[in-house]
């Protein structure tokens, strides 16, 4: 396998070294693999901003729970590294399991309360494996900058606070969400859908789009919002909804009237996949 796909620590650390000595920016984007173009975008958005890319690719155990998808997660490392494509100033960092997590690794981050609730109460434990891994992947790589996606709201918020928290000098870069054209967030997971599922997954973006109208048409009373989410999700006919909610977009605490700055989320799922997606709804002044 090519150079600049590297699997060892050690080899990592002479690189970035090198790096830091010729004073260059180094950008990470941390990835499960499996990338869309919404990966490709955040490594598009780093090489903007930095001299030097490191894009990890590393299917982390400790943020899925019991029954969850880890065995069947996709992991096509040869066909990720052709679609980063190496340019001569992008790297791969793809580690092993046991490099993570060596035998008697035992210490996590404890995630911020913007972590309670929403993925964080449908997934007990997972934004504790996702900040850990996060934070033990800015360690390794000693990055300027680091590049994730809108689509995942609450784990942005989340790595923000960790960040600001434990006093990280990584800036952390957030970057929209990419969609197919009839709207669908790009997710690895869209792969378990069927045709006629990723039909009903269209509902998602569907929900969001009516809370957006309905926010334009001056609605402002939250429970209104919400009712009409779930009607969208309901009349495509997705299996369960987990969430439907419009909620305060740095806190992401709920609130009867529309938050100045606010977030729509939905979790639900569609045969056995659970899809994600959210959108910021901004209340257009309205004038006397
Ligand atoms: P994952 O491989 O699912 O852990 O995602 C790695 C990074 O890619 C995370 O920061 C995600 O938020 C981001 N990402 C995933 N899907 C999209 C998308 N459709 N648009 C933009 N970023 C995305």
């Amino acid at each position: 396998m090519a150079e600049w796909i590297v699997h060892a620590l050690a080899r990592l650390r002479e690189q970035t070294a090198d790096w830091k000595q010729q004073g260059l920016r180094v950008g990470v984007v941390p990835t499960m693999g499996a990338l869309h173009a919404g990966h490709l975008s955040l490594v598009e958005a780093a090489r903007r901003d930095c001299d030097r890319v490191i894009t990890t690719i590393f299917v982390n155990p400790t943020q899925f729970g019991p029954g969850e998808d880890l065995d069947r997660y996709p992991r096509t490392l040869e066909r990720d590294a052709e679609l980063v494509g190496d340019d001569g100033r992008t790297l791969i960092y793809a580690p092993a399991a046991d490099s993570i997590y060596p035998p008697g690794f035992s210490t996590y981050i404890e995630p911020p309360a913007v972590a309670r609730r929403w993925e964080g109460a449908r997934r007990p434990g997972h934004f504790r494996g996702v900040t850990t891994v996060v934070l033990k992947l800015l360690l390794r790589t000693a990055a300027d900058a680091a590049y994730f996606g809108a689509k995942d709201f609450q784990q942005a918020a989340v790595i923000r606070r960790m960040v600001a928290d434990l006093d990280v000098p990584t800036e952390i870069r957030v970057e929209p969400t990419v969609r197919d054209p009839d709207g669908l967030a790009l997710s690895s997971r869209n792969a378990y859908l069927s045709p006629r599922e990723r039909e009903r997954a269209l509902g998602l973006s569907r929900a969001l789009g009516t809370a957006a109208d309905l926010v334009a048409a001056g609605e402002r009373h939250v429970a209104t919002i919400e009712a009409a989410m779930r009607g969208a999700l309901e009349a495509v006919g997705v299996d369960e909804i987990d969430y439907a909610v419009v909620v305060d977009a740095d806190s992401l605490e709920p609130a009867s009237e529309l938050p100045p700055e606010a977030v729509a989320l939905i979790a639900a799922r569609v045969g056995a996949t659970w899809l994600i997606d959210n959108q910021r709804l901004r209340a257009r002044p309205l004038h006397a």
